[in-house]
């Protein structure tokens, strides 16, 4: 199998401005919750040329206590709604130093195990160097999309959307 690996926050969903954090962060509520334009059809592209769509996801705002179990739920509710064939989150805080939070590979290579992909052909969409250092290290394509946050970071490939990451790997098989 061939796969897209897709990070939430930032890609799928827009990040919150905070006060105190220099970049986006992770949504907390649903409220917060707002889909990015051009998801569902990003999805259903890859989807009509074979690629599995999985999401991965750092969620470490519960172990931080600054989200709620049941917010979460809400939110995950809403993923659910979406078209992702599986979905992988980290619920770790960093002292934790666990296998699963990016840039470490776990959920990656949990879903590589399950659903034998075959990493040359597969690619991960994400926001921030956490995602590019996981692609990388399992050995799948990167591709960023473009932020003021990220600038400085290296992929593979550049995107301004998920839907344009998408078109691209579609017309890169
Ligand atoms: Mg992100
Ligand atoms: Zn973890």
């Amino acid at each position: 199998m061939k796969a897209v690996f897709i990070d939430k926050d930032g890609v799928v969903y827009t990040g919150v401005m905070r006060p105190g954090f220099s970049a986006p962060t992770a949504p907390r509520t649903l409220e917060e919750s707002i889909l990015c334009e051009g998801v569902a059809e990003a999805l259903d592209l890859l989807k009509n040329h074979g690629y599995l769509r999985i999401l991965v996801t750092n969620q470490p705002d519960i172990a931080y206590g600054t989200m709620t179990q049941e917010n979460w739920r809400l939110i995950r509710e809403e993923i659910d709604k979406l078209s992702f064939d599986d979905v992988y989150v980290c619920f770790h805080g960093r002292k934790e130093k666990c296998r699963c939070m990016k840039p470490e590979p776990g959920m990656f290579e949990d879903a590589v195990r399950k659903w034998d992909i075959d990493v040359s052909s597969s690619f991960i969409v994400g926001d921030t160097e956490n995602d590019a250092e996981a692609g990388k290290t399992i050995g799948c394509t990167t591709i960023l999309l473009d932020r003021t946050y990220n600038s400085g970071i290296s992929s593979d490939v550049r995107a301004k959307s998920l839907l344009e990451a998408a078109k691209w790997i579609v017309g890169h098989p």
